[in-house]
């Protein structure tokens, strides 16, 4: 589901199992956008795991108590595990046998039965595109599809081929029958992505287990999609810690989070350059072109991961304008860095400091 490298990821992965070591120490350094700073607090210790998932890392951690036993807290945090897996083998756009994949084969002028789960997911994001005023539209993927063959062969798509995927692209063009739980497309080629709403749901899936099975203090993080579970000890909320969007090396922002979802999305993991500039992972709907370099980053805090998950992408498109919109949208928070001309300054919403204890800002 991280469309700009899990298919090569996956592809080496499966090649030869050096390179599957190689990859990973390289994607622990470089995919997570986002650390966590805990330690465990007296007596107390911190089931970690981590793992390849929806083409990203996903690493979740239990602080717990002795008496628990490791075993238990390995099967729970397992149990997760799975639910992320499930969730990305039903709405992945590469794995051909998942739901989103069927969807898009199928639904051109015929209405296709879903599943409740993939019909509530979809409804949602169709709502966020309203909300975001076009900026966030699971429709893109005509367009995604278009860059992504740019960023490979290195050619910038003619007018007419960025129109005519346009064209294909907007809420408009699909269909959706609560009554009958069905989905069509009006024309062909629409296809749907749900890449950027996926991994927040996913963490907020996991999270679902976790708290299933008994457990009141978690971090799922989904390649920078996060969940901070109650706090990390009785007097503790978990400490977060955001990566500067141009140093890999070091963090910008550190603040203090529990019961909150919080993601980062930025031009800086899955950038490509095209004809000099360079251009984000994320595309504006409403021009059909990727967003430029000018948001460095986008942090959102929020009660779910999926609506962090959303906000974040929005926010890349929309820029400082977008924060307007985080003023009005009820229980979100959001930080952009704005760079101007190589110059990094940060635009947050009127409350994100101090609601989440903000120790360093650092740009
Ligand atoms: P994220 O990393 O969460 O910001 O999601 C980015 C991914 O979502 C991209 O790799 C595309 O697959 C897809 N995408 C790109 N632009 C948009 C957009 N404007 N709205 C929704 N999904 C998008
Ligand atoms: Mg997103």
């Amino acid at each position: 589901m991280n469309p700009a490298h899990s298919p090569k990821i996956k592809a080496d992965i499966r090649m030869c199992g050096v390179k599957l070591a190689r990859i990973l120490v390289l994607l622990s350094i470089a995919a997570l956008m986002a650390l966590v700073l805990s330690r465990a607090g007296k007596g107390g210790r911190i089931a970690e795991k981590t793992s390849l998932s929806m083409g990203t890392i996903v690493q979740i951690k239990v602080p717990y108590d002795r008496s628990e036993g490791d075993r238990r807290i390995e099967a729970k945090i397992e149990q997760a595990f799975s639910e992320i897996r499930r969730v990305e083998n039903v709405f992945s756009v590469y794995r051909a046998n998942s739901e989103v994949s069927r969807i898009n084969r199928l639904a051109y002028g015929q209405p296709i039965r879903i599943s409740d789960e993939v019909f509530g997911l979809i409804e949602m994001a169709l709502e966020y595109n309203r909300k975001t005023d076009g900026a966030f539209d699971i429709t893109v993927k005509p367009l995604v599809d278009l860059w992504a063959e740019a960023k490979a062969s290195g050619r910038m798509p003619k007018e007419e081929e960025v129109n005519a995927a346009l064209e294909m692209t907007g809420s408009q063009n699909v269909i959706l029958d609560k009554a009958s739980k069905t989905i069509s497309f009006k024309k062909r080629g629409v296809a749907i992505d749900l890449g950027a709403v996926a991994k927040g749901y996913a963490t907020d899936r996991a999270i679902a287990v976790l708290k299933q099975s008994g457990i009141k203090s978690a971090i799922v993080n989904s390649g920078g999609d996060m969940y901070c579970l109650g706090m990390r000890s009785k007097k503790e909320p978990w400490t977060i810690g955001i990566q500067h969007p141009r140093d890999r090396r070091r963090l910008f922002l550190e603040l203090k989070l529990a019961d909150r979802a919080i993601d980062t999305s930025g031009d800086y993991e899955k950038f490509f350059v095209l004809d000099g500039k360079r251009y984000s992972h994320i595309i504006d709907p409403r021009t059909g072109y990727p967003v430029g370099d000018n948001v460095a980053s986008a942090t959102v805090t929020a009660a779910d991961s999926v609506t962090a998950d959303i906000y974040a992408t929005a926010l890349c498109a929309l820029g400082p304008k977008g924060l307007d919109m985080i003023k009005k949208a009820n229980g979100v928070d959001a930080m952009i860095v704005v760079n101007e001309g190589g110059v990094l300054r940060q635009e947050a919403s009127p409350h994100f400091e101090e609601r989440y204890n903000v120790s360093k800002i650092d740009l």
